[in-house]
């Protein structure tokens, strides 16, 4: 029985091992019932190495591991790990809700070293319904070199989980810049740690983008320049260097109460509340602020002013390349107006990332495929595309649903919840017990307490010490 065979498919196939299809492979595998196999072009688990900075942290406590939220008892939790690696009490001992990010990192590729269905050097290229065996044809190539791998393969299977997270961004103005033969180094933050070395020999560095990874790699650039001889500059098109929210009745916009509000609002109700929502998750951390201000203050002390420009409400209008060694900026300065020029020697471009496209993955699913006024894909409640009725399988997706399910798709902390929404969607029985309510807050039309609620509150009907769901009166 094998799934090359499409008579005999997989339940699940996963395409990409980032965070999210890790946490489905992981409650996964707690289903012995379901015969699932996951791909990875990466040779191994890596997650975001260009921005494992010394001293960075996740931004989420470590309960936001891959099962925890879901399933405290799974073994493949963040202390499960933590014991295996004999960690647990000095662990314990330092009271740190939020672990390391090179520590989350190891924590994911430990869990993926053990989970055999996991297949790492395989990119997926496309995939296509089989009609006459009421499958999916998924077509991969072993990116391994050498060894007896065939240049293609094809497995089969009756779902599929699309995984494949976010590509680096660079804006339409800045992209004359990148050139990889160029002597002045341009680099996008997600490769930054790699070039690190090369930024620093140049003379003057820029860093374009205010979010947390400008702020992250200003800081450590920061730190490690001689005083008094900087020589940065840290560009925001953002109106201010402003802090993420991060207050605990703001971060329930990333539960699923919020997400299921979320879902059932229009589409330019959700979009303009995406955009109106931009200090839940395009601002800086508190702390990493915090931390500019105190090592540029301490400079201040032995060395006068820092070389060190910090300029919010800027925007690249145009870039190119002066000679060998020289990058020019012409700036737009909002919101007084006014305009400059800016020359330095290297480039730093931490300019966000962007959801890879489903398009050429599923292009072969295209004229099935439901879709939005703004062309982009319909997911229902379990995650699933809205598919027409010849696809007689599922396609889910995790973290391409920004659009349909809220600021939260990308969050670390609803990893764990959205596997196990879609373990319990494939296996068609709730295998992992989900909250009916994980907020306080009452997202949508105030709730008013219908006749009958105080014995519902006595007796809630859901899981033990749970309160009941909140319900909207019809108005
Ligand atoms: C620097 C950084 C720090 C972050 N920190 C946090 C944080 O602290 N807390 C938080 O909540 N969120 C954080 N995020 C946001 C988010 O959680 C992460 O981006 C997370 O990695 C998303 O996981 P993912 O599995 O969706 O995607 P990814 O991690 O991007 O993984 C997708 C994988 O799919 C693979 N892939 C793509 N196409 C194919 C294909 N055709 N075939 C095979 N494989 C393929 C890719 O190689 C990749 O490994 C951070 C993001 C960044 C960039």
């Amino acid at each position: 029985m094998t799934a090359a065979d499409p008579r005999y498919p997989l339940d699940l196939v996963g395409v990409g091992i980032g965070p999210a299809n890790l946490a489905l492979a992981a409650l996964a595998d707690d289903q012995p019932d379901l015969r699932t196999a996951w791909y990875e072009q990466r040779p191994e688990f890596r997650w975001h190495p260009g921005m494992l900075i010394e001293g960075t942290t996740l931004q989420v406590p470590f309960l936001a591991d891959l099962v925890t939220l879901a399933d405290p008892t799974n073994p493949w939790s963040f202390l499960n790990y933590l014991r295996h690696q004999g960690r647990l009490f000095p662990f314990y001992l330092s009271e740190r809700f939020h672990c390391p990010r090179a520590e989350y990192d190891d924590y994911c590729r430990w869990v993926s070293e053990q989970l055999s269905s996991l297949h790492f050097h395989h990119r997926v290229d496309t995939v296509k319904w089989n009609a006459e065996h009421q499958v999916f044809d998924v077509d991969l190539t072993p990116l391994a070199a050498g060894g007896n791998s065939p240049a293609v393969a094809r497995v089969h299977a009756r779902s599929l989980a699309v995984g494949i997270g976010t590509a680096p961004h660079v804006p339409e103005p800045l992209r004359p810049l990148i050139d990889a033969e160029a002597t002045a180094p341009v680099i996008h933050a997600s490769d930054y740690l790699e070039h690190r070395g090369r930024l620093l020999a140049a003379g003057h560095i820029t860093v374009i983008g205010g979010g947390q990874s400008g702020a992250e790699v200003f800081l450590d650039l920061l730190r490690r320049r001689t005083p008094g001889e900087e020589r940065l500059h840290w560009i925001s098109r953002s109106p201010a260097f402003a802090p993420m929210e991060y207050s605990k009745l703001g971060l329930e916009h990333f539960t699923p109460d919020y997400t299921r509000y979320f879902r059932e609002l229009s589409e330019p109700v959700r979009d303009q509340l995406l955009r109106d929502q931009w200090q839940l998750y395009r601002a800086v951390d508190q702390e990493t602020l915090g931390d500019i201000h105190d090592e540029l203050y301490r400079r201040t002390v032995t060395h006068g002013w820092p070389d060190a420009v910090l300029s919010p409400g800027v925007a690249v209008r145009t870039a190119g390349r002066v000679g060998a060694h020289q990058l020019e900026l012409h700036l737009d300065h909002q919101p007084g107006g006014g305009r400059s020029r800016l020359l330095t020697n290297a480039v730093v471009l931490a300019t966000g990332y962007r959801e890879r496209p489903l398009n050429s993955l599923l292009a072969g699913l295209d004229a099935d495929l439901g879709r939005d006024a703004a062309g982009r894909p319909l997911v229902d409640e379990e995650y699933r595309l809205s598919l027409g009725p010849k696809i007689g399988g599922s396609v889910f997706v995790l973290n391409a649903e920004r659009h349909t399910h809220g600021v939260g798709a990308p969050d670390l902390g609803l990893i764990a919840h959205r596997a196990a929404t879609i373990v319990n969607a494939l296996s068609g029985e709730p295998r992992y017990r989900l909250p009916d309510r994980s907020a306080f807050t009452t997202f949508g039309a105030p709730v008013q307490q219908p006749v009958g609620a105080e014995q519902e509150r006595r007796d809630p009907g859901g899981f033990p010490g749970t309160l009941p769901p909140p319900r909207s009166i019809p108005v």
